[in-house]
């Protein structure tokens, strides 16, 4: 057992201000870039590839006849990344004829370059004659005809998967690399050239690893390369003990790239100590022969809220190295240049290297997760983005990052990776400048006709990143490929863009841009004037440290008590808010509204101490606690807006002589009866909605969460609810709750919980003498995911993870019940059972934990009934394991049923309940309909016209398209259900407030007094 070192930031804050960041890094180079000589050196490479450009059936023509942004181009990549995996017939035709309908192939290829109607085009153009219109069709000749287009669609996605593997194994990929230098050696003359500047660093491919099993089968296979590469690197023993006794350096020779993330399915920040118990280990196993062998060995770098931990990695294995290995200098890393910190990632990276007496090898590569990481900040409300927001200050960036790896010639060994001329142009510059020992980097595939020129003009050592694997593995890393090439931002593909001048092209990137490219993730929702809310990134040490700190204060002090309201407390109190309602509703709408937003900038402001209280009063873990304050947040400025678009008075069109206006007002007084699973959340949502409308409000919280549900009232009442428009009754469901919907003076009864009890309030509120009021009601469901053989199992798998065992399975929206197709439903289901044993079951306020206990004993013993149940009536799938005594946990656990109708109730914990379909999907929604509920529902699917036709047939309120199902956005995603599931209207939406209201028309005669003045005197 390793016990890791704590984490300790070796790297600034990762949200600074982009031009300040920009500013520095300018500051950093100065002089050292000489931009004119660059174009220079690059402008002959530019017009060379430009006069040859690349072959009609390489990836960047094809990508600028059928751009990205183009249905072409986009049926292309969605082909590309799903087809070669569907195992039935029947789904791949329906998956083709989905995408070929939408696309105008044909139309295309008749255009100017008529030259790129390639190969691979033109199949598919043909290929869409012969599809049935939908995926309904049975004729057998056209089925025919279907089965043999869809069989040259695949070989054409196949041919292009090839530009980008050079081989299915290893053995084929090193032979393919001595074919590629023998070719090279013969095409090069002259003294001082030698063939063995052409090097290869394999990457076995495949996506990150969700499974134990995954990870075994990645790191036999990193292993399998290595003694394949060592055993045929010329001058190296065999089991050499002494790398340093090798022929030649690590620079010299081919080389191997791994992924972390292929290796530990948790490699994550917040499983620090798995890392280095488990992870560790592994890479070690790879280090030892890489090392034995004299070879390079470089860690691929992989998404932003990784880094701080892969520096943590690094040095602990420098450390190991340093003992074990110490002439052994192969061992290395890519750095990102368009991460916001990326110099002080290579100053970081040197002080380790000296540190241990080392020398690394460094790729500087600009970096492939961009789109990734500016979704994660926007989803997760965070400060800034971690990437720079503009293309040009990522080159600037790798510019200077170049410069410190050449200052740091001591301990690092540079290695240039890009496609981009004039970077390279730039970077051979400087390397010149100073004498440095480097090499070049290219993708094999990828940028082929720029290195055709720098490898014949220079002698600068070049290497091919060269990914090894079946087509099945290569679809994820062709993919982004096919975005790289496609971006309109991509050197590559504005290189094979005639229409883009050469000086444009070579234009220098040394000019910083003070706003930023993209709006701030604070701005999402600028085009509604709304302010997202502010979110904290748990990965990020500083931004952690004051959640950290409030939970070991409220340890310390405890849950505050909150009083139980008596049944004269219920009368009182409701008479009191009967008087506050006037007076409340008597304010102007932008009053209310202001006291709303007054709440919400308190609420953001008290982040940390309400995440607290959330981690101990109802044992939310971090991440769950952030997002429900975030949403409380997200309520309060959405309703104040709402309430101001939607609530003001409006003027009605009528005859002359007659003004005619529309007001809505507070009902009177509103009970809001909430429940624990989001004792923040959905308690202030109702709250505020009511009270923006006018209403005063008996809010009544769960038994088990009163103290949240008090501190949100109290931040109310501070930031302007009068005392007698809001009040807290604290008290049973059945004594307190009771006496609330029976009240007289109730005008409204807003309820979320259990369809149970929302049927005996309905019944109640029947029942009750006086006024009919309205009951908003919202309840659970038996949600289900539909899964089809296009989907991607690791994805699927994710997102049931994510749906069916976050919060452990205690949210309304949670998955129930997971439909797979039979084609894949051994895959999907042996990875849930892989994915279920690496979950972290425990104590909520510890980071690593993933799934926190359930909510009360109750709960408890009722779940573990149905386990209990399911254990004899049912195939268990696998389950979590519970190794913390932190009391009331459930370990998550999935069961196979024969068929959806075994499936009869809602079960409010983490508990999956999975079922194999085949034939007719449109079946399986019927059957889901039948159940009755209608709240979430989950479609994986990459053929986009099922996915919307399963939607439209879907009697459920969310439907979630390849993604999870669960974490509703305020007003993105306006939240709640029909049938059995709730009344409607939805939270978060824009129809919701309007419930809270009661309406007036008033109609005035304006002409009663003598006439109609305004017509006679043209005023109409
Ligand atoms: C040998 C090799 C190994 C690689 N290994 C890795 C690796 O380990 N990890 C990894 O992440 N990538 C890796 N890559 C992929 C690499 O990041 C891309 O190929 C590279 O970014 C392309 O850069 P370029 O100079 O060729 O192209 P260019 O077109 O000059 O630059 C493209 C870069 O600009 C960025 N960009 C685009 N728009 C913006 C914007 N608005 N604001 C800021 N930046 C923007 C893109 O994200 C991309 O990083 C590797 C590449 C090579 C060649």
């Amino acid at each position: 057992m390793v016990t890791p070192p704590p984490p300790a930031a070796r790297l600034p804050h990762p949200y600074r201000d982009e031009s300040q960041v920009l500013a520095a890094l300018l500051q950093s180079m100065s002089g050292a870039v000489d931009w004119p000589a660059a174009v220079r050196t690059a402008r002959p490479w530019v017009q060379a590839v430009r006069d040859n450009p690349a072959p009609f059936w390489a990836m960047e023509s094809l990508l600028r006849e059928y751009p990205i942004s183009s249905a072409e181009g986009l049926a292309l990549m969605r082909l590309a990344e799903a087809l070669l995996r569907v195992p039935d017939a029947e789904t791949a035709i329906a998956l083709t004829a989905d995408q070929l309908g939408k696309a105008d192939f044909d139309a295309a290829s008749g255009g100017p370059h008529k030259m790129l109607a390639s190969i691979s085009a033109s199949a598919i153009a043909l290929s869409k004659k012969f599809l049935p219109e939908n995926d309904g069709e049975s004729s057998l000749f056209k089925r025919l005809g279907a089965q043999t287009v869809v069989a040259a669609t695949v070989r054409a996605i196949q041919l292009l998967g090839r530009q980008f593997v050079l081989g299915r194994s290893i053995n084929e990929a090193m032979s393919e690399a001595a074919s590629a230098r023998k070719e090279h050696a013969g095409t090069r003359s002259g003294p001082g050239v030698q063939a063995s500047n052409l090097r290869f660093s394999y990457d076995m491919l495949g996506e990150g690893a969700r499974t134990e099993a995954d990870a075994r089968r990645y790191l036999a296979s990193y292993l399998n390369a290595i003694h394949a590469i060592a055993g045929a690197r010329s001058g190296v023993r065999s089991g050499a003990s002494n790398p340093s006794k090798s022929a030649s350096g690590p620079e010299a020779a081919d080389g191997i790239s791994i992924k972390l993330s292929a290796l530990f399915s948790r490699y994550e920040d917040s499983q620090r100590e798995r890392v280095f118990n488990e992870l560790l280990p592994r890479v070690w196993a790879l280090i030892e022969p890489a090392a034995h062998a004299n070879i390079n060995l470089t860690i691929d770098a992989e998404e932003s809220d990784r880094l701080e931990l892969s520096l943590d990695v690094l040095d602990a294995l420098a450390g190991r190295i340093a003992v074990a290995f110490p002439q052994w200098q192969g061992f290395g890393l890519a750095v990102q240049s368009y991460q916001t910190r990326a110099l002080d990632v290579v100053a970081e990276v040197a002080r380790i290297a000296r540190r241990h007496h080392l020398r690394f090898m460094v790729r500087l590569v600009k970096g492939a997760y961009w789109d990734g990481e500016i979704k994660r900040a926007q989803e997760l409300g965070l400060a800034g983005y971690p990437v720079f927001t503009h293309k040009h200050h990522t080159d600037i960036s790798y510019l200077a990052c170049a410069r410190a790896l050449i200052a740091n010639a001591d301990v690092i060994y540079p290695q240039f990776a890009t496609h981009n001329a004039g970077t390279v142009g730039a970077i051979v510059g400087m390397a010149r400048a100073t004498g440095a020992a480097y090499e070049m980097q290219k993708l094999h595939g990828m940028g082929d006709g720029i290195y055709r020129e720098v490898m014949v003009d220079s002698d600068v050592p070049v290497r091919v990143y060269a990914p090894v694997g079946e087509h099945r593995d290569l679809l994820a890393y062709l993919v982004r490929r096919l975005l790289e090439n496609g971006a309109n931002s991509s050197f590559v593909h504005q290189l094979a863009d005639t229409s883009v001048d050469v000086n444009a092209l070579l234009a220098s990137p040394l000019v910083p841009t003070a706003a930023p490219g993209i709006a701030p993730p604070s701005a999402l929702f600028a085009a509604t004037g709304r302010v997202n809310s502010h979110g904290v990134d748990i990965a990020c040490l500083a931004e952690r440290a004051p959640l950290s700190a409030a939970i070991e204060a409220i340890a310390s002090n405890g849950v505050r008590q909150v009083a139980e309201a008596t049944a004269a407390d219920v009368a009182a109190t409701m008479a009191r808010l009967q008087h506050g309602f006037n007076g409340w509703n008597a304010t102007t709408l932008v009053t209310r509204a202001a006291v709303l937003r007054r709440a919400a900038d308190a609420l953001e402001a008290q982040l940390p101490e309400f995440c607290a209280l959330l981690v101990k009063e109802a044992h939310k873990t971090l991440g769950d606690c952030v997002a429900e304050v975030r949403e409380a947040v997200d309520f309060c400025r959405y309703y104040a807006d709402q309430a101001e678009e939607r609530l003001s008075t409006q003027q009605l069109p009528g005859p002359t002589g007659e003004s005619n206006e529309l007001h809505l007002h507070g009902r009177g007084v509103f009970v809001c009866i909430s429940p624990w699973n989001f004792p923040l959340a959905i308690f202030a949502g109702q709250v505020v909605a009511a009270l923006v409308a006018g209403n005063s409000v008996a809010a009544k919280p769960a038994e088990q969460t009163p103290a949240i549900a008090q501190r949100f009232v109290e931040l109310l009442h501070a930031a302007g609810i009068p005392a007698d428009a809001l009040a807290l009754l604290h008290g049973p469901g059945d004594t307190v709750g009771a006496a609330l919907v029976t009240d007289a003076r109730t005008a409204g009864v807003c309820f979320t919980g259990s369809t149970q009890v929302a049927k005996i309030i309905n019944r109640t509120l029947a029942a009750n003498d006086g006024a009919i009021v309205p009951l908003i009601a919202e309840t659970g469901g038996i949600n289900a995911m539909v899964v089809d053989s296009t989907a991607l199992p690791e994805q699927v798998v994710d997102a049931v993870v994510q749906s069916a065992f976050r919060s452990a399975g205690q949210r309304c929206s949670a998955l129930r019940l997971l439909c797979v197709h039979e084609g894949i439903a051994d895959h999907v289901i042996e990875m849930i059972r892989g994915a279920l044993q690496e979950l972290s079951v425990g104590d909520p306020a510890l980071l690593a934990t993933d799934v926190g206990p359930v909510i009360d004993a109750e709960a408890f013993d009722g779940i573990s009934a149905h386990i209990a149940r399911l254990r004899t009536q049912a195939r268990l799938i696998g389950a979590a394991p519970v190794a913390s005594a932190f009391p009331r946990l459930i370990a998550p656990i999935a069961f196979e049923l024969p068929s959806i109708g075994d499936i009869k109730q809602e079960i409010f914990g983490p508990v999956l309940h999975v079922v194999r379909w085949g034939g007719d999907v449109d079946q399986v929604i019927a059957q889901i309909n039948a159940l009755g509920y209608g709240l979430t529902l989950g479609i994986q699917t990459r053929i986009d016209s099922r996915a919307m036709r399963l939607a439209n047939a879907a009697r459920i309120g969310n439907v979630y398209v390849n993604r999870n199902m669960i974490g509703a956005v305020v007003g993105v995603q306006p939240f709640g259900g029909e049938g059995l599931s709730g009344t409607g209207p939805k939270a978060g939406g824009p129809h919701y407030l309007y419930r809270f209201c009661a309406e007036q028309c008033v109609t005035i005669n304006t002409a009663a007094a003598g006439g109609n003045a305004a017509l006679l005197t043209g005023a109409h």
